[in-house]
Formats: structure tokens, sequence, C-alpha cells
């Protein structure tokens, strides 16, 4: 590791931190003594999405939260609840042990983790993910509410 200072290569480590699943540590430079940052992480397997048409693309978490966002709209449901329901969703995923996953089950785990927070909320990600018909789909799934 070289000093971003001074690019000298001896470095010692002062202080070490391990934060989900990331390590931090602190750095100081046997030369200029200046202190520095370095952080490491595990190389996470790149999920993959296949989609109702049958292509594939990356799993990208921000497009799913963006759906969630707007499935919020004027709802009791904070960013930070968000973010931690997607957290709960990829963990789900990745413990799936799978590397390629429907849409639809990306689908499900979302609307199991929003229904516990939101059933408004649930409803309206429901209804756009699973394209729901006509009104008796609607009338169906919150009777099972
Ligand atoms: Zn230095």
């Amino acid at each position: 590791m070289l000093c971003p200072y001074c690019q000298n290569p001896n470095t010692r480590v002062v202080d070490k931190r391990d934060n989900n699943g990331q390590t931090k540590r602190r750095r100081e430079c046997g030369k200029c003594e200046k202190r520095f940052n370095t952080f490491e992480n595990v190389e996470k397997a790149q999920l993959r999405v296949i989609k109702k048409d049958g292509r594939r693309e990356n799993f990208d978490s921000d497009k799913i939260k963006r759906g969630v966002i707007r499935a919020r709209e004027k709802r009791p449901v904070s960013t930070e609840t968000i973010d931690k329901m997607m957290m709960n969703v990829e963990e789900k995923l990745r413990k799936s042990g799978k590397k390629d996953v429907n849409s639809t089950f990306i689908g499900e785990l979302v609307s199991r983790e929003l229904k516990k927070e939101d059933k408004v909320a649930y409803i309206r990600f429901a209804s756009v993910y699973r394209e729901f018909e006509d009104i008796s789909d609607f009338k169906k799934e919150i009777k099972e509410l």
C-alpha cells in the first residue's frame, strides 16, 4: 500500500475496524507520518435478473428502489426503511445461491417486505409488478390482506 501523499511503500496499520463485511484500516506513513484509510470488501458475484420476456440484465437495486419509492408516495414509509428493505431483499437473493433470478421472484420478495410496512404501498407495488389486468385482481389481493 503506497502512501497517497508521498508514495512511500512503508506504511503501518494503526487501527482496524470491521463493519458490515467491510474492513476499514487506518494507516500511517512511515516517512511523512500522514494518516489515511483503506477499505477492503468481499467481492460479490454479480446477480442477474431474468425478465419476463426472457432477457437478462444485471441486478440493480436502485432500479427496484425507484419502484418502491413510487409506490410509497405520500405514505409513511421512510427512506431508511426502504434501504433496509432493499438490503433484506438482496440478502435473500444471495442466500438463495442462484446467480440468475426471475424478476417475478424479486417482485415477490419486495412485496413481502412492503406488506409488512404499509398495505397501500404494497398494493400499489404489486399492481405494477404483477400487472393486474382488471379490478377483480385488485379485489382479490385486498381481500387477502
Ligand atoms: Zn507518506
